[in-house]
């Protein structure tokens, strides 16, 4: 049986002596992993379309394990537009990374996800926001997505708002889930700036208004906190967050 289906290439690795295995997220079937032949042979018909970050239309036939790639088409190179800026190539990778860990399920479709790598890698590439600042956003995100939506506004506890005029609630703790009130603060909960909560929801609402204009020293303080709220919710930490300056 063949099929088409459009998705963004994940990763690859090699599988015989010229073939490869390549992880997709595609946009109807979800995560899936199907082998190209003779990708790897300078001749191959398939160039250096089935590298990580492409966006790509592909025809894949259905096998008793793994799905075999017949053809494909690039609908956009992400990996040209990264490739020659570091912040924003590493950026990316963790972003291909996270897609990655947080669909689990093959073959369980996963459009959300999809969108917003596909979104999250045209924002990466288009360079008109900071790559920290993308790549936050997209974490926050698709988090969310895979159900660990992170609280900015209620008291991840009890759910309360913060009184009006107060500011938003003053301790965040990843293993809560978001903000808490004085009265709800763990041990060991962080204390960041208003401004740094005011950013982290704008960062997950994408509220793009208040990202760009925020102060660097809340951009460091929200990656670092973005960061511990996604190590919580990964069972391993991410491979390539090493060579992102956060
Ligand atoms: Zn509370």
């Amino acid at each position: 049986m063949l099929y088409r289906d459009e998705a963004i290439v994940l990763r690859t690795h090699k599988l015989g002596e010229a073939d490869r295995i390549i992880t997709l997220l595609t946009r109807q079937h979800g995560r899936v992993r199907a082998v190209a032949k003779g990708v790897r042979r300078t001749t191959s018909r398939f160039g250096s379309r089935l590298e990580p970050f492409t966006h790509v239309d592909l025809q894949l036939a259905e096998g008793r394990n793994l799905d075999t790639i017949t053809q494909a088409e690039t609908i956009a190179p992400f990996a040209k537009g990264l490739g020659l800026d570091y912040d924003r190539y590493t950026a990316g990778t963790v972003m291909l990374e996270t897609a990655d860990r947080l669909v689990t399920e093959e073959r369980e479709p996963s459009v959300q996800q999809f969108l917003l790598l596909v979104g999250g890698l045209r924002a990466m590439t288009a360079g008109e926001h900071g790559p920290g600042q993308v790549l936050d956003s997209y974490l926050l995100r698709s988090l969310s997505v895979a159900g660990y939506a992170p609280s900015f506004e209620h008291c991840a506890r009890c759910g309360t708002l913060p009184n009006p005029g107060a500011g938003p609630h003053r301790w965040f703790n990843p293993s809560m889930g978001g903000v808490l009130c004085a009265t709800c603060r763990v041990p060991g909960s962080a204390n960041p700036a208003p401004e740094t909560v005011a950013l982290l929801a704008a960062l997950l609402s994408g509220d793009w208004a208040v990202v760009d204009v925020a102060h660097p020293r809340q951009l460091k303080e929200s990656s670092g906190l973005v960061s511990a709220y996604l190590s919580w919710h990964l069972e391993r930490g991410l491979k390539s967050m090493a060579y992102v300056e956060r």
